[in-house]
């Protein structure tokens, strides 16, 4: 830190947080613009700074109806990792992988991307099988993968219950070093901040309540706050696609589903990696700030409340108590859920649809977070070009017509 940052850290602590600089506009909305972005989460705002740093497109808007990073982009448990089965989704997470690890860079913002491992621990044989099966197929695909043993995950996580005689006894795992986490509202700021140089409008408290379109092709967006021009919407929404879809009379194979997180009170460092379980269902990592951050699956019934059933809570916390008994001591502070868009085969949905400039990026369910900026980066491609990126080929709707499914059930597992 030099002098004149020493400085303006004392101004800003005297200064009552007066005075502080923006770090993006809030415009009025335009009557017209070349692109308009529904939903101002973290792959919404992706796709709005690619679309003007990587396409030249400038005269865009991102609208989101609250405020930026507020859907499931502020909600999540923050995994990141790239080690999915199949090619299509292998590359495509990878991409993304490749985008984080230069993305504080990119941005001039610190998006906390910490590569502190993930671990998915296999209790059966079964599981063990997949899990060296998904380890050979991430390597052939270049993905840093290892099979680690129960005796490798009891010397490298301190305090991991792996007594052969738990109710799930722990025989393998998978771990991706380059894995991790990074902090999620930074990710929202990072790209909001960065597409606003570029000149794109972010306008919040802005809802899109109707798709007006002149036969098969859009042409605007009816708002909370009017009607505005536009011949290409790109929808990234999450768990709000259905809605939207239905506003241009699409039907989209997607349901949504809450998906509880929480937090403990903070505690001293305990866990420096992410551990997930498939079998017992649950996983935990550990903030900066001390607090366990522990995820759960999704809750069995469909619904647009952001929060979730108590049986899921007691569900986590029990299978998180079974890996973690020392953990039995430790209070929890808060939970809280988000609206996650779930497809049947647990892929997204990155494309054009019939109807001529209207573009989707959904179903990314439980999982998107890790995707955000290779989501942003294939989709502002799809919406510049009127085209899928062959990243995003094989996640067209047309799939659910052909029935050329990605299935990754495997991978998506647990909640993550
Ligand atoms: C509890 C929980 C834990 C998770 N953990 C992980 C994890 O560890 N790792 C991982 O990879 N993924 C995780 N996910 C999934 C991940 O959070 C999402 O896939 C990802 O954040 C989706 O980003 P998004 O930008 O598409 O959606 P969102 O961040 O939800 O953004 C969509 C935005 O659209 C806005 N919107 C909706 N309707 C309208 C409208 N009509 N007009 C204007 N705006 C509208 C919403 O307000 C919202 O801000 C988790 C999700 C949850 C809920």
């Amino acid at each position: 830190m030099n002098k004149y940052s020493i400085f303006s850290l004392a101004r800003n602590a005297l200064s009552h947080h007066e005075n502080w600089q923006k770090a993006w506009r809030s415009p009025e909305p335009k009557k017209a613009y070349d692109a308009i972005i529904v939903g101002g989460g973290g792959h919404g705002l992706a796709t709005a700074y690619y679309l003007a740093s990587e396409h030249g497109m400038r005269n865009i808007a991102v609208l989101e109806k609250g405020w930026i990073g507020g859907g499931n982009t502020g909600r999540n448990t923050t995994i990141v990792r790239s080690n999915y089965l199949w090619d299509e989704s292998a590359n495509l997470y990878e991409k993304s992988m490749k985008l984080w690890e230069g993305l504080s860079q990119e941005l001039n913002y610190n998006v906390m991307f910490s590569q502190r491992g993930v671990y998915n621990l296999g209790h059966t044989l079964q599981d063990l099988r997949d899990i060296q099966r998904r380890v050979n197929a991430n390597r052939l695909n270049g993905i840093d993968g290892e099979f680690v043993t129960t005796e490798q995950i009891a010397e490298r996580i301190p305090f991991i219950n792996t007594s052969p005689d738990s109710r799930y006894p722990i025989l393998g795992a998978s771990f991706q070093p380059r894995g991790g986490t990074a902090r999620h509202d930074a990710v929202a700021w990072g790209f909001a901040r960065a597409a606003d140089s570029l000149g794109v409008d972010i306008i919040q408290n802005c809802e899109v309540i109707g798709i007006r379109r002149d036969g098969a092709q859009v042409t605007g967006v009816e708002t909370s706050r009017g009607y505005i021009e536009t011949p290409k919407i790109g929808v990234v929404v999450a768990g709000s696609t259905s809605v939207i879809a239905e506003m241009a009379e699409l039907r989209m194979p997607i349901e949504s589903h809450p998906l509880q997180a929480f937090v403990s009170e903070p505690i001293k460092p305990i866990l420096d990696t992410v551990v997930m379980s498939n079998a017992v269902h649950g996983y935990v990592s550990q903030s900066d700030k001390g607090d366990l951050v522990i995820g759960a699956g999704i809750d069995g019934y469909n619904g647009y409340g952001q929060r979730g059933g108590f049986q899921t809570i007691e569900h986590t916390m029990s299978a998180i108590m079974e890996l973690f008994p020392v953990f039995s001591r430790v209070r929890m502070n808060r939970q809280w859920g988000g609206i996650v868009d779930v497809c049947p085969d647990a892929c997204p949905i990155i494309g054009t649809t019939p109807i001529k400039g209207l573009y989707f990026n959904c179903g990314w369910g439980t999982g998107g977070f890790k995707a955000t900026p290779g989501s942003g980066w294939v989709f502002a491609h799809t919406v510049a070009n009127d085209a899928p990126h062959e990243l995003n080929a094989a996640f067209s709707l047309e799939r659910f017509i052909t029935g050329a499914l990605i299935d990754e059930h495997g991978a998506a597992g647990v909640a993550h």
